[in-house]
């Protein structure tokens, strides 16, 4: 990428997205920017203006290489700090549709680090570029353009607690990861940009967590569990060994049916669950916090225009799509998308933002549809039902279904969710032909007809 010595691109936004493209930037701008409300701390800990952090976080097998080829050197050091790491089937249970899957050594890694963790280690990554400079408890407040209003000039700035003197920063280029309530279509709007199409999902998922002690011996030394949710138990759960001894319990319930807070009712509810593996865990480990709560009312996917976006305005991570987070692509989307980005940026800054956003489409897509699916599921969320939706779901059962007795059918799937292969890769005769079998063989679970393979299109 050629470098510009003069070039200043700006990122709105110190959260993962905002990380991971001032990383790709800082390779093809003189000077990168790094504007953030909050305070950015010197450790490890949860920030005021990111509680997610304080709850599950899953980083997939595609999202840790794709953080790996932005920051070569990435993993080992997670793994210094203490990261566990393990293999993502034959050491892990996952129950879902009510299935428990057959364990087997599948190839894909886990590494288990904890939100505050991972965002600390690439904060520092991020800081060590010589030509990145980040600015905290600064918002940003506004977008500047030209006087036509075509191109971005610079950046708004909240005054009273930046650290420079202007109210406001030259810039080249405006990456707005300031992630899911981004201001940047309100800044846009009075330029005369309208704000873009909106698809959202109504979820209303209430997140519950609290950290325990690990000993080695807890789940027979397995990294963790995932209990998903079913629509006759609409209710799931997540444990994940983490940095520092300790687990990291998240348990999830839809509508009004909140996972309590309180040691005994949080304990409770993990053992409502398909199986009772989280609830064992709890009553045998050591808790060493209070409970915290999140709730998440839609899942929102904004549909960008290019030709609507002032030349310079490229959206990221968050700000274009917030995923129901129990399906854990968040971050792993942010990363592909600074990919592409990287990509986008090569020849040069002509049409970036209409480049990225196409570029990025096929990822975001395949990340959407299978959240989306899988919540559709839920007969009280709303939303349309389409036929394609509905096999793809129905094979969707018929894979976990098969997963019990077929471990290959497990690992083809976890490596879909792990975004390392696309859905069509569970359309392949081998893998087609395992799901059939094992359905006829199988005597638990759902008892309908297979879809006809031709009724079923996941990509
Ligand atoms: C409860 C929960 C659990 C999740 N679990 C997972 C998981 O298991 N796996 C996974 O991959 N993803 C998960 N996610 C999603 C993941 O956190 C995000 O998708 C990912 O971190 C990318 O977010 P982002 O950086 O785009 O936005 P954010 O993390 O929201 O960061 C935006 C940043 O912009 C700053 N900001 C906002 N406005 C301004 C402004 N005007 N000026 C300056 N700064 C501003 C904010 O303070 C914040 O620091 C989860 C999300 C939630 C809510």
């Amino acid at each position: 990428m050629n470098t510009t010595p003069n070039s200043h691109a700006v990122v709105i936004g110190a959260g993962i997205g905002g990380l991971l493209a001032a990383r790709v930037l800082s390779e093809g701008f003189g000077r990168v920017t790094v504007v953030e409300r909050d305070g950015l701390p010197e450790i490890p800990v949860t920030r005021r203006c990111a509680p997610q952090a304080r709850h599950a976080h899953a980083l997939t097998a595609r999202g840790r290489v794709a953080m790996e080829e932005l920051f070569p050197g990435f993993t080992a050091s997670l793994l210094e700090l203490g990261a566990p790491t393990g293999d993502g089937q034959s050491e892990f249970r996952w129950v879902f549709d009510g299935h428990r899957w057959a364990k087997s050594k599948s190839g894909v890694h886990l590494l288990l680090a904890s939100r505050p963790l991972i965002e600390w280690h690439l904060r520092n990554l991020v800081r060590a570029l010589p030509n990145v400079k980040f600015i905290d408890h600064c918002a940003a407040t506004g977008i500047i353009t030209d006087p036509r209003r075509h191109a971005v000039t610079g950046l708004a700035l909240n005054g009273k607690s930046h650290q420079t003197e202007d109210a406001t920063i030259d810039a080249d280029l405006i990456v707005d990861a300031s992630g899911r309530s981004s201001s940047g279509q309100g800044w846009l709007e009075p330029l005369g940009y309208p704000r873009p199409e909106e698809e959202k999902l109504s979820i209303h998922l209430a997140y519950a967590t609290r950290h325990y002690r690990r000993e080695p011996t807890h789940i027979d030394g397995d990294l963790g569990i995932g209990i998903g949710a079913t629509p006759t138990l609409p209710r799931g759960g997540l444990a994940l060994a983490q940095e520092n001894g300790t687990w990291i319990i998240t348990l999830a319930g839809y509508g009004d049916d909140e996972p309590p807070l309180d040691a005994a009712g949080f304990a409770a509810f993990a053992a409502s669950l398909h199986t009772p593996d989280l609830g064992d865990l709890i009553s045998t480990a050591e808790p060493i916090d209070d409970g915290v709560r999140y709730r998440v009312p839609s899942t929102v996917r904004r549909h960008f225009n290019p030709t609507q976006l002032p030349t310079g305005y490229i959206p990221f991570g968050d700000t274009i799509c917030s995923f129901n987070p129990i399906y854990g692509q968040g971050m792993s989307v942010a990363a592909l998308e600074a990919l592409t980005l990287r990509q986008c940026l090569l020849p040069d800054r002509n049409r970036v933002t209409d480049r990225f956003l196409r570029a990025t489409r096929p990822t975001l897509d395949h990340a959407w549809d299978m959240t989306c699916n899988s919540d559709l599921r839920m007969p009280f969320i709303e939303g349309k039902r389409t036929a394609r939706a509905r096999a793809a779901n129905a094979y969707v059962a018929r894979i976990h279904r098969a997963a019990m007795t077929d471990p290959r059918v497990g690992t083809a799937f976890l490596r879909v969710i792990s975004l390392l292969d696309t859905p069509t890769s569970l359309m392949t005769p081998a893998i087609l032909s395992r799901v059939l079998w094992a359905n006829r063989k199988s005597d638990t679970g759902p008892n309908k007809p297979m879809p006809r393979p031709t009724d079923v299109r996941l990509d």
